[in-house]
């Protein structure tokens, strides 16, 4: 999907900061693309400098609403009051789809689809930050916000939830097999090395039901459906 078709947001991997310089074959400029990725993915990875200049990137749980990514954490965290404060910062997704065998160690690999943003964050709060919330938990735990206890104002007292808007990002995607050293194909030895992907899917088990529920709770048919999403 264009810029325009998404109002004035720059497409992905259109800034000086976010064109793709290394393997730019590997760029998607797709808007399609940026949200499908954010949607498949659970853990974002956020970077945040503290006082003495020390960076760190902290993995969070995520999910996309609309042209931002919405995440939380606890308001005593000093790396999150960073991020509140105007502290610029860069988040990633990565979802890796298979390992890739070539006959070199060099041009052996991973197919990967990655996405990038940079920018700084919106605290959110009131019914905004409740929504947010709730758009978190149904992405990671589809029907379950409706199921459970909601949270109490002491508890949204000690949540920070924060968005990042869509406005600067990138999308790198790698798919395919091996990308062969045209020599190696024709050497007598390295030629006869087998090469090829193995395809790497993440999937949920059995549901295991928790100890504290009285004898006979039925594990809900929503959670059953976890495993097909
Ligand atoms: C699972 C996985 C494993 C990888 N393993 C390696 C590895 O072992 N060694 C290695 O060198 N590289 C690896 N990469 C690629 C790596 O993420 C970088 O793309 C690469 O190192 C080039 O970095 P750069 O800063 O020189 O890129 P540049 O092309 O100079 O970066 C310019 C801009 O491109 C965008 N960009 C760069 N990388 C990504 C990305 N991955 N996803 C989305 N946007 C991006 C950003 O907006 C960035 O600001 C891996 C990627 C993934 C997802």
């Amino acid at each position: 999907m264009t810029a325009a078709a998404h109002g004035a947001l720059p497409d992905p991997g259109s800034t000086a900061r976010t064109r793709i310089r290394r393997m730019p074959e590997r760029t998607v400029n797709d808007r399609t693309v940026l949200h499908a990725v954010l949607d498949a993915g659970r853990v974002a990875h956020v970077a945040v400098v503290d006082e003495d200049g020390q960076p760190y990137v902290v993995p969070v749980a995520y999910a996309r609403r609309g042209d931002e990514v919405v995440f939380h954490g606890s308001t005593g965290s000093r790396l999150f009051r960073g991020l509140a404060a105007g502290q610029r910062t860069c988040l990633t997704v990565t979802l890796m789809d298979g390992l890739v065998a070539a006959r070199s160690a060099f041009e052996s690999g991973m197919n990967y689809r990655g996405v990038m943003v940079l920018g700084v964050v919106r605290r959110l709060d009131g019914d905004d930050e409740l929504d947010a919330l709730r758009v978190i938990s149904d992405h990671l735990l589809p029907g379950r916000w409706s199921d459970c206890r909601p949270p109490t104002p002491k508890e949204r007292a000690a949540t920070m939830t924060l968005a990042l808007p869509l406005d600067e990002c990138s999308v790198k995607v790698r798919t395919g097999g091996a990308e062969d050293d045209p020599a190696d194909l024709v050497d007598p030895v390295y030629s006869r090395i087998w090469a090829g992907e193995v395809p790497l899917v993440e999937s949920l088990g059995e549901p295991v039901t928790d100890e504290h529920c009285p004898a006979g709770t039925a594990v809900p048919d929503y959670v059953r459906g976890w495993a097909a999403s």
